[in-house]
């Protein structure tokens, strides 16, 4: 039987971030992707900043770049009550705001980068069941023999086989709406650095400027249109369902090019993990598309999973699984309350003078979240961040308007970081080999010291460091693991 380190099931953003990061640090992975070819259909287009700095360490920022659309904000606009906003720059990162990329293309540029590394991508080989035991797992598939391996991502979406082997349940709710999707080129104008949800008295649409002067029109969510999940949704029907909500010409478009839909539940998997077996992306959570989250968590995922599954690998200890169920569930229920807005919209469409002010504050906090850059509410201390435990490390710090270099993006998941505090104020970070190396503790999954840099105390508008601490250990998916 052929042998792999890893099999992951799925050739979606998930699976393809998690061979990716694997490959590179040459661990034998196979992603077995139902599908022959890759589909066009819109899905999700928003990356955030922290997607955007780890396709910048995997070397395919500029591809990116040239491909996508720097946006600033989320703009509710109310018919008639004017605009609220939940602004996504001006945070801590060398790539501030977001980008607006279809997830067709961004799938594209993941699987070079996984191929380029020698990850063994197979289409048209659906995942069918497989057997663990206390040595390894062997895996079933339609379209090719059986495979041997040490681990199992089930990184196969929202009806994850995977997840239905191991019989984990995902506990939620399913809202009963179809969310139309269509690109095309608008028949009006439109602001081109924000993604526009237009409120109305009967539903909501959300427009998002994508490549090639085209637009992403999301919504309106219809109640009780059950479509199939692979079934053709007309035009018609869409451009039918806009025009009920009275916005008139604003929303139309001159041409319609590809659509799609969904339907949308608020659901996480009961575990994550599963001895040898890890479940990522959408086949352990799934949100509604408000503020673009569910790729981004996705890809989350990969980074918090991939560096544990090299160190499982090292030390044959599938134990070491353990911190991303835990954490990554976590995070994700987390996230998933912030996409389901109804409330808010409903308070923002019925807004007045006195109540404004308080709802663009909570529009201010759910900007920092839907980031995804400061997910940990314990390291919130009084309106900063501080980079304790568990915190996520910014690539840049921003201080007095200014931001200063951090911690760079990178592709490795086979070593942690040690950033020794100097107290400069210059922004330099110097490399510090000449530091006296940090010990991991055995029978933790974290890697070896491979970097040490010496960076300026982070004294920014936004992120602190606790007191007193000289320096702290940074995992290879940029959390904190500890403070020194
Ligand atoms: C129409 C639509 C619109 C969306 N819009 C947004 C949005 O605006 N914002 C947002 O954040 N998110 C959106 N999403 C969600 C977003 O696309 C997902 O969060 C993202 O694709 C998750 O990536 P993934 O790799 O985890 O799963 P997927 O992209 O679903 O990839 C899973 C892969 O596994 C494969 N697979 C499934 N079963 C098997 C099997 N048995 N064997 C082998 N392979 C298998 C599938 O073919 C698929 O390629 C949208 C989704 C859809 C469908």
């Amino acid at each position: 039987m052929e042998n792999y380190d890893v099999v992951v099931v799925g050739g979606g953003p998930t699976g393809l971030v998690t061979a990716g990061l694997l490959a590179r640090a040459g661990v034998r992975v196979l992603v077995a992707e139902r599908r022959v070819h890759r589909g066009d259909r819109p899905k999700a287009v928003v990356l955030h900043a922290p997607t955007l700095e780890l396709l910048d360490g995997l070397g395919l920022l500029d591809d990116v770049l040239a491909r996508s659309i720097p946006l600033e904000r989320f703009a509710f606009r109310v018919n008639g009550a004017g605009t609220f906003t939940a602004e996504m720059t001006g945070m801590d990162s060398h790539l501030d705001g977001y980008r607006n990329l279809p997830q067709p293309i961004l799938e594209g540029l993941l699987e070079k980068y996984a191929l380029e590394y020698g990850a063994h991508i197979e289409r048209g080989v659906a995942y069918l069941s497989h057997e663990a035991n206390d040595s390894g797992i062997s895996v079933r598939f339609e379209g090719r023999d059986d495979v041997r391996c040490s681990y199992l991502v089930g990184g196969d979406g929202p009806r994850s086989a995977v997840r239905e082997a191991l019989g984990v349940a995902m506990t939620g709710r399913s809202l009963t709406t179809s969310y139309l999707l269509v690109e095309g080129v608008p028949q009006e104008l439109v602001g081109r650095t924000e993604v526009g949800v237009h409120v109305g008295e009967h539903g909501m649409v959300t427009m998002m400027p994508i490549p090639g002067d085209q637009v992403l029109v999301a919504g309106p969510a219809v109640s009780g249109l059950a479509l199939e999940r692979d079934a053709e949704v007309p035009w018609s029907r869409i451009a039918e369902a806009i025009e009920t909500l009275g916005f008139g010409s604003r929303l139309r478009l001159a041409e319609a090019v590809r659509t799609s839909h969904y339907s949308v539940d608020l659901r996480v998997a009961d575990r994550l993990v599963a001895g040898r077996v890890a479940l990522a992306g959408d086949a352990a959570h799934l949100n509604t598309p408000a503020g673009g989250q569910g790729l981004n968590l996705g890809i989350g995922d990969a980074v918090a999973l991939s560096w544990r599954i090299f160190a499982a690998l090292k030390k044959d200890d599938p134990n070491l699984l353990l911190g991303y169920d835990e954490e990554r569930r976590e995070f994700a229920a987390k996230v998933g309350r912030t996409t389901f807005l109804a409330p808010l919209i409903e308070r923002i469409r019925t807004a007045d003078e006195t109540t404004r002010p308080a709802l663009q504050n909570e529009l201010d906090e759910l900007a920092l979240c839907w980031s995804q850059l400061y997910p940990v509410e314990e390291n919130w201390r009084g309106g900063h961040y501080e980079l304790g435990v568990g915190a996520r490390v910014p690539s840049r710090i921003r201080a007095a308007g200014k931001l200063l270099p951090f911690l760079d993006p990178g592709d490795r998941i086979d070593g942690s970081t040690l950033l020794w505090f100097d107290g400069t104020e210059s922004g330099a970070v110097e490399n510090g080999s000449s530091l006296p190396p940090v010990r991991v503790e055995a029978g933790s999954s974290l890697p070896p010291v491979r970097d040490v840099r010496r960076v300026p105390a982070p004294a920014g508008d936004r992120v602190t460091v606790p007191e007193g601490a000289q320096g702290v250990l940074v995992r290879p998916d940029r959390r904190v693991a500890r403070v020194l």
